[in-house]
């Protein structure tokens, strides 16, 4: 393979060009520094420099307050689902959950050995196609939080809704961070792995109210504590330096693209046009998602039999259009739209389905 293809994982997933180019050139010797920045120390003050140089534009992309903490951590998102019930509730205290989706449930059952987890309302009933009315949400006046999940990255459900709760709102932003503009002030703790929409694997970004760290949480290890990462400037141990380099290539990369304002009108266009082709094809492309709840960043879709589908995935690699199979737990196709995917993939995947919908329709 002498050229890059159109990358559509939901996770890890396509990285900016422009940041792996940059990061090849830089790859044996970092800065002049003659030794590459996966090679030095995280106390140095080159590697310092990048780590500030990181929070702020995180904090700029997304207009971060200043009561609020950055935290660059590792163990993903999953380790957050378990981290959050520890730091922020007490022991068997109530806390809530709405669950639209496959991460929804991982958070419950990673905080339940922690927690009085409450479900306060879930769509599983309805094959998670459709986020729970506000209306039907029960609620727990004694919650120490209430946890969402902003965009369900395999059953493409965004929540869509404004939360408008008395507790904290703890939200998993793993696949939709820096995706459209967002009031940081709406929640306690907002949480993202940066595999999906910010950088590669391997660290995870952390965005909490320091009101809530005053909180006493739960007997914990300080690696388990996010006082004590806060007071190390997240260097208790030793960080993954070169995933940190890379995810602020990839920060950088986003200001420079015109940050977040710039990136949703994007992706807002470019789901518009592939859920249309879905709702324009008479039923051969099926999303069975509410289309208020339907998702700018992963998009699932079925074709008519399982056949198709692994068809379809077949065909569009032998086209530069990879990643495309849907994940093993709902089968089909799933095409994820986020912030590195160039437009042009976006077209090339839909005139892939236009003309293999003409020869199997
Ligand atoms: C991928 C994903 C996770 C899990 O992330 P890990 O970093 O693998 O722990 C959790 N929540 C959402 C919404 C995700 O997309």
């Amino acid at each position: 393979m002498s050229q890059r293809v159109f990358n559509f994982s939901a996770g890890p997933a396509t990285l900016p060009e422009a940041v792996l180019r940059k990061a090849q050139a830089a790859l044996l010797n970092w800065q002049d520094i003659g030794a590459s920045v996966a090679e030095i120390s995280h106390r140095s003050a080159d590697f310092m420099t990048l780590a500030a140089q990181a929070e702020a534009d995180l904090r700029a992309l997304l207009h971060v307050p200043d009561d609020y903490a950055v935290l660059f951590m590792q163990g993903g998102a999953t380790l957050q689902q378990a981290l959050i019930a520890l730091n922020l509730a007490h022991p068997g205290q109530r806390a809530d959950y709405l669950i639209t989706g496959h991460w929804g449930k991982t958070a419950l059952k990673q905080a339940t050995p922690y927690v009085d987890a409450h479900i306060v309302a879930s769509s599983e009933a309805q094959g998670f196609c459709n986020v729970p009315a506000r209306d039907d949400w029960r609620l727990s006046a004694d919650a120490a939080y209430l946890h969402v999940t902003d965009n369900e990255t395999i059953h493409g459900v965004a929540l869509n809704l404004p939360l408008d709760v008395q507790v904290p709102v703890i939200a998993d932003f793993s696949s939709s961070i820096a995706s459209r503009p967002i009031r940081v002030r709406d929640y306690g703790l907002i949480y993202a792995g940066a595999q999906k929409n910010l950088g590669p694997s391997g660290i995870t970004v952390v965005i909490v109210a320091h009101d809530l760290l005053r909180r006493s949480g739960q007997p914990r290890a300080p690696i388990l504590d996010y006082r004590a990462h806060l007071e190390r400037e997240s260097m208790l141990n030793t960080p993954p330096t070169f995933n940190w380099y890379l995810l602020g290539l990839c920060l950088a990369w986003m200001r420079e693209q015109g940050g977040v304002a710039a990136f949703a009108a994007r992706n807002a266009a470019r789901a518009q046009k592939l859920y249309a082709l879905l709702d324009d094809s008479n039923g051969f492309y099926r999303n069975p998602v509410a289309v208020a709840h339907r998702s700018c960043m992963n998009v699932p879709f079925f074709l008519p039999t399982p056949e198709l589908d692994a068809e379809f995935v077949a065909q569009a690699k032998t086209r530069g259009l990879i990643g495309l199979k849907g994940h093993k737990a709902l089968g089909g196709i799933r095409a994820s739209l986020y912030n590195a995917l160039p437009d042009a993939a976006v077209d090339a995947l839909i005139g892939f389905m236009h003309e293999f919908r003409k020869h199997h329709d």
